[in-house]
């Protein structure tokens, strides 16, 4: 799997977790923490190649009902200006 947008520090990874794990009120997602909001979205990211069904449309654009699969093996993040976040990933 290539991924494109991937950054090796992006900023959020500065910003503490401020999570208390003692209890489940005090940490994510019950308690605000960019950190852990930042890392789940991380976390979601495929990490190998995966299979995607694709819609077969005609010439004018109506769907054959044929369904054809391909295998992504290439996605592209979209990050967050402000904290180089990931937004989203399309392929
Ligand atoms: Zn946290």
């Amino acid at each position: 799997m290539k991924i494109n947008n991937s950054l090796e520090h992006p900023r959020w990874y500065d910003i503490k977790c401020k999570c208390n794990h003692d209890n489940v009120e005090t940490e994510y997602p019950i308690s605000s923490c960019l950190h852990c909001k930042f890392q789940e979205c991380q976390d979601s990211l495929p990490k190998k190649d995966f299979k995607s069904k694709i819609t077969v449309y005609d010439k004018k654009g109506f769907p054959t009902g044929e369904i054809k699969t391909r295998t992504v093996k290439e996605i592209t993040i979209i990050r967050g200006e402000k904290y180089q976040d990931i937004m989203g990933w399309f392929f």
